[in-house]
């Protein structure tokens, strides 16, 4: 830090220029996040200051938190009846975290491994470190769902959970929720369920999947308003059946305004809650409803005009992520960035992996779909 401050003009000059360095998201195709809406900005700053952390400084901001997750509990099927078990956390990572971190403290084994899909978040590889938890790598069908042959190969008595995903990152794949349900009911083990993007994909969609607490075996599950959801970052959201299993991450925290913390993180954003908050109460179901049906209806166009010039999915998109299989694809991102767009690739099977979010009008996506034509072609 400088010895002397700088004037305020002068700091708002230099963030502008890091600011005219970050790309805006209209030309991003990789991302799960997107622009939050207006509403969800405006709630959040508004929150700005506000430590759910320490909430009992905040009750108006706890309120809020209160009924985003009954919001949440309505998407998730919570059982009704009773009050969710669940937090607002940072995000999909933070959630699984806790998840796993609650299935392992429920069984007592000196060597916990967990059974995870091989098309898992790489945040799961991140918990194997952090929680010291071996992970035993499914592997997925042709469909790229979990099979579930290959799970039960796996389990062994050192076994404290399954996971399965609602939206895989990297195909929009939803796993064999019931499927897995049924082996961690017969075997009497955890299962959380990973629907940090697909929670706010699966309600709104058409084909009709088990993925959530209807499910009898699902345990906790992981749904995120910062990604689908439109809300201000970071907001992610866990829940689980039982309270008595989230009280496994229960802390005593003596010097605050509460007597106890469930969340990893100390302090909170309550403007995030906030924000999650104003986004859904505004957009309601139905408002939810179109712009995922928008997000579908030019998904269907990109895999349409795409087939045009003989490129194709590697599964039919069941959400609003596609992988294309392309030929020499580091050339073909490498020729799409040059045209200003921002792609990836997915790791197995290696393919164009494109998210189209909220962030694209059908208009962006058509100069995109004739630059990609080019590309291919050039
Ligand atoms: N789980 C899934 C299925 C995801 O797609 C992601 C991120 O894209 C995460 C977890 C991690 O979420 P976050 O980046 O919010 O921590």
């Amino acid at each position: 830090m400088d010895e002397a401050g700088t004037p305020i003009e002068e700091v708002i000059a230099s963030i502008e220029e890091a600011k005219k360095k970050d790309l805006t998201y209209d030309h991003i195709l990789s991302s799960m996040c997107t622009d939050p809406h207006p509403i969800a900005v405006h709630a959040h700053v508004r929150f700005i200051e506000s430590n759910l952390g320490d909430s009992g400084l905040f009750p108006g901001t706890k309120e809020i938190e209160g009924r985003v997750i009954e919001m949440l509990a309505s998407l998730l099927n919570y059982p009704s009846g009773t009050e969710p078990a669940a937090y607002l956390t940072t995000g999909g990572t933070e959630s699984n975290i806790q998840a796993v971190r609650v299935a392992r403290n429920l069984k007592n084994t000196d060597k916990p491994n967990i059974v995870i899909p091989a098309s898992a978040h790489f945040s799961f590889d991140k918990i194997g470190d952090i929680l010291r938890v071996e992970l035993r790598k499914a592997d997925v069908d042709n469909d790229l769902k979990v099979d579930i042959a290959s799970v039960e190969s796996l389990i062994d008595e050192n076994t404290v959970g399954l996971v399965g995903i609602a939206g895989t990152t990297e195909f929009g794949q939803i796993d064999p929720i019931k499927e897995l349900s049924d082996v961690a009911l017969r075997e009497g083990i955890y299962l959380h369920v990973d629907a940090a993007f697909g929670g706010f994909v699966i309600p709104f969609i058409e084909e009709k999947y088990d993925w959530n607490f209807k499910v009898e075996g699902v345990s906790s599950i992981t749904i995120d308003p910062h990604k689908m959801g439109m809300s201000t970052i970071p907001s992610g959201g866990l829940f689980f059946r039982r309270q008595e299993d989230m009280d496994e991450l229960s802390i005593d925290t003596p010097y605050l305004s509460t007597k106890q913390q469930y969340s990893l993180t100390g302090t909170r954003s309550g403007g995030a809650a906030a924000g999650t908050y104003a986004v859904l109460k505004h957009l309601g179901m139905r408002g939810m409803r179109e712009v995922v049906q928008e997000c579908i209806r030019l998904t269907r166009i990109l895999v349409e005009e795409a087939a045009s010039f003989g490129i194709y999915p590697v599964i039919n998109p069941v959400m609003n992520v596609v992988a294309l299989e392309v030929p020499d694809i580091d050339a073909v991102v490498v020729g799409l960035m040059r045209r200003g767009w921002r792609v990836s690739i997915s790791r197995v099977p290696r393919a164009l992996r494109l998210v189209i979010m909220p962030h694209i009008s059908e208009e962006t996506l058509r100069l995109f779909i004739d630059d990609f034509r080019d590309t291919i072609k050039g």
